[in-house]
């Protein structure tokens, strides 16, 4: 069992590494709260970086709209000579729907974004892509005082 370099008792539980006047100690919980507490100690983070994680994955058949899907729409509707009213009939929507969808206030039902489509030769709608991404210092994540941890085969 290591002792605490402070007070020199046995450290029951996890060790704390902590700078004390300027040199690394090994504390227990005790000390290394009461020595941080008044500011002489200054607690020593594990730089551990989680490693960059990108995850891209591609699910089939699972849609969302594109991005700028209101201007193509628009663009795709002019092309055809149609008015926002002939369109809206022909989806079978309410003019002041299309309207929305055009000014991308609203979100077309993926079925309504493929009847679009359909009528109007045009892509608003892409397959979904997730990406996750982790990164950065692991002493982001965790909390003061959770930080330090010894690897007993550093000593
Ligand atoms: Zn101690």
């Amino acid at each position: 069992m290591e002792t605490c370099e402070m007070c020199g008792m046995p450290i029951k539980g996890r060790p704390y590494k902590a700078v004390v006047d300027g040199a690394e100690m090994i504390l227990c919980q005790r000390c290394y709260n009461k020595l941080v507490k008044s500011g002489r100690a200054t607690p020593v983070y594990e730089r551990k970086v989680v490693q960059v994680k990108k995850k891209v994955e591609r699910f089939e058949g699972q849609l969302e709209l594109q991005e700028g899907f209101g201007e193509i729409v628009k663009k795709g509707r002019e092309s055809r000579g149609w008015t926002q009213q002939t369109l809206a009939q022909k989806l079978r929507i309410s003019e002041s729907m299309l309207k929305k969808i055009e000014q991308e206030k609203m979100k077309p039902s993926i079925n309504l974004a493929k009847k679009i489509e359909q009528l109007l030769k045009v892509r608003i709608l892409q397959p979904v892509e997730y990406e996750e991404m982790e990164e950065g210092p692991f002493h982001d994540k965790v909390t003061f005082g959770d930080v330090v941890v010894i690897r007993r085969d550093e000593d």
